[in-house]
């Protein structure tokens, strides 16, 4: 009996290798597609309770009326729970 040779043992590991790659990739292409949160489920809210504290200051805004993470049509001036800050400019 041979134990495998170093270039099996590289093989394989390409082989595996490249599986999870390509697992990785499928996911992240899926992920591009996945669909945003509902406001429902971020308890969106059209006008923000919290002072300094809103869409248009939210690093996930993106005007003139979207989200990033969040579905439909966004105000600058609404607030959900999942409110981060902006990065200063
Ligand atoms: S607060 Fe931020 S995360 Fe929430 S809906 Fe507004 S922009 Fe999106």
């Amino acid at each position: 009996m041979s134990e495998p040779s170093q270039s099996g043992k590289s093989r394989r590991f390409v082989l595996t290798t490249g599986g999870l790659l390509l697992a990785a990739a499928a996911v992240g292409v899926a992920g591009t597609a996945e669909a945003k949160m509902a406001q429902k489920g971020v308890q969106y809210v059209a006008k923000s309770p919290k002072p300094n504290m809103n869409c248009g200051n939210c690093a996930s805004f993106l005007a003139p009326a979207a989200c990033k993470i969040v579905d439909g049509v966004i105000s600058p001036a609404a607030y959900c729970m999942v409110w981060s800050p902006a990065p200063k400019k």
